[in-house]
């Protein structure tokens, strides 16, 4: 028997699983998005820069590999705001809307988009909460989510 060869049909990896394309966009609909398949993570993010950038007390992140990320519509009303020296979040000029946030010092890849810029936010569902020693008081969970001082573990 031979290996399998790189068959098109074959595309499942870790990571990248189903194929589904999923739209999203910004409020005011210029900018418009693709990301394929399932995140390869999810979380609320508690911290002071996604509370202070979103006026929310927190942004349910999906991380998506790069590659399965697409701005199909919209890009030149984008603009970049880099809020820590890894964070840069990308937002929509014309109506301010946070989109994704890209990290330079990522090295596995991932571009962050709020599951809820999605047309369909339930297509994927945060797994734990990050910064909690940021979050705000009157911001508690109640669910039964594990819960990190600071970033989620790799
Ligand atoms: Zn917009
Ligand atoms: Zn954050």
């Amino acid at each position: 028997m031979t290996e399998p060869t790189n068959s098109a049909t074959e595309t499942a990896t870790p990571g990248t699983a189903g194929s589904t394309i999923h739209e999203g966009g910004c409020l005011c609909g210029i900018v418009r998005f693709t990301v394929q398949g399932a995140p390869v993570r999810a979380d609320w993010c508690h911290c002071r820069e996604c509370q202070r950038s979103s006026g929310s007390a927190a942004i349910p992140w999906g991380a998506w590999p790069v590659e399965s990320f697409r701005i199909s519509e919209g890009q030149h009303h984008l603009s970049c705001f880099s809020s820590t020296y890894r964070g840069q979040r990308h937002f929509c000029r014309e109506c301010g809307a946070t989109l994704h946030m890209t990290d330079p010092t990522d090295e596995r890849g991932t571009v962050g988009v709020p599951l809820t810029a999605l047309d369909d936010p339930s297509v994927a569902r945060p797994t734990c909460h990050s910064w909690v020693s940021e979050r705000v008081p009157w911001a508690q969970a109640t669910d039964d989510l594990p819960a990190y001082e600071k970033d989620m573990p790799e």
